[in-house]
């Protein structure tokens, strides 16, 4: 018999109260945001002139565009549709306006991603006077208010929670709470992939021990999960359960690297090179996307084919110079395709990451005030440069 006994002393079984705030389809909202007019249209944001859909309104998705489609064959299809070059410091500056919001209501905020962050609301009942969901909805409403972005909340005890929360909150109407009593059935209702940190690997190697729903995952012994996902597996159990364990950490680091990866389509596999290109565009855009939100340039770049059996194709190249540039990005993979694609084998997934990343010069920092704003004197924004490269007739893409 397994001793149910804790493996990390920082294992802590007091409870908080964590939010995650998302910002919803947040590059359409950011353009919606700047000219209302495209409000409830079909929009969509495209990663470059000729690039492909990186974000959708909701009237967009209804249409039937698809993530990640070429804009040639999206033009084509959905001609109805508003296509808008992204704009990444006009995201980035939501970014900071949502996040500004954020401060208001606790110090204890952790920033995710451009759209996304974590906040301990921790005790700030007795502070605001009002319960947890009252907080909540008051944050929403202030972001709308203040920035004119929408988000969905999700509530929780830890932040594995609060990410799933928000994922069933984009579904219920923007906030969702998992409090102590919905734990079992919420995780009764939860596929193990569907959980933020398990991982494609990981959620195979529980299913080949018959471990489907979150609810029998968080049935395992702590010593039969280290064995089998390290100390990240019994972390993540007691996350499920309800124990706060990774604590809402407001420092920033910069990432060592930085990948964007998935499954092709909604997990069938593929050979036609097409749709493989489609989705490596897609990754490149979201890599290089994240890159420049942390103000990073990289020295190396790499792609990976997953083939349908498993074995796994990489290649690196290291570029000449440093660069968060997506043509630059593209233009090495475009070289890398060729040495690792095979005709006429059925691939899985696909991914690209960033490497050897320096963070020089400016670093992102939480809150900057207006004078910050001004001084910084960024380089060219990246549509000026495609729409230069566009006039040029030099193509994005492959
Ligand atoms: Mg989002």
């Amino acid at each position: 018999m397994e001793t149910p006994k804790k493996i990390d002393d920082n294992i802590s079984m007091k409870t908080r109260i964590i939010a995650l705030v998302d910002c919803d389809s947040f590059f359409v909202s950011c353009e919606q945001a700047d000219n209302p007019k495209l409000k409830n249209t079909p929009t969509c944001v495209i990663s470059g002139v000729n690039g492909c859909v990186v974000s959708r309104s909701k009237e967009a998705k209804q249409t039937g565009v698809r993530m990640g489609m070429p804009m040639f064959m999206a033009r084509k299809e959905f001609p109805d549709v508003n296509y808008i070059v992204a704009d990444h410091d006009k995201y980035h500056s939501y970014s900071k306006k949502v996040m500004n919001c954020l401060k208001d209501y606790s110090p204890d905020i952790e920033i995710v991603s451009v759209d996304e962050a974590y906040i301990d609301l921790t005790g700030t009942q007795k502070l605001f006077k009002k319960n947890y969901i009252e907080i909540v909805k008051d944050i929403r409403q202030t972001i709308l208010e203040k920035t004119d972005i929408p988000v969905s909340i999700g509530l929780s005890h830890s932040k594995i929670l609060a990410k799933l929360a928000s994922d069933k909150a984009k579904k219920t109407g923007g906030i969702f709470k998992i409090g102590k009593n919905d734990i079992e059935s919420v995780l009764e209702k939860t596929e193990i992939e569907e959980i933020c940190g398990i991982g494609r690997a990981n959620a195979l190697t529980l299913k080949r021990n018959g471990i489907m729903l979150a609810s029998e995952f968080v049935k395992k012994g702590d010593i039969w999960l280290k064995s089998q996902l390290g100390v990240n597996g019994v972390e993540l159990k007691h996350e499920l359960l309800g124990e706060c364990v990774s604590k809402v950490d407001g420092r920033y680091e910069p990432p060592k690297s930085i990948q964007s990866t998935s499954v092709i389509g909604e997990g069938t596999f593929s050979d036609n090179i097409d749709i493989i290109k489609m989705e490596i565009s897609k990754h490149i855009h979201s890599a290089c996307a994240r890159l420049r939100y942390h103000r990073g340039k990289c020295k190396s770049v790499g792609l990976l084919l997953r083939r349908k059996d498993f074995v796994t194709l990489c290649e690196k190249k290291i570029l000449l110079k440093p660069t968060d540039f997506e043509l630059t990005v593209q233009r090495a993979i475009n070289e890398i395709l060729p040495k690792i694609y095979q005709e006429k084998v059925l691939y899985r997934s696909t991914g690209v990451f960033l490497e050897n990343l320096s963070f020089e010069g400016e670093q992102l920092s939480l809150f900057t005030t207006e004078e910050d704003e001004k001084e910084r004197n960024l380089s060219k924004c990246i549509e000026n440069i495609e729409k230069r490269f566009g006039k040029n007739s030099i193509r994005t893409g492959f």
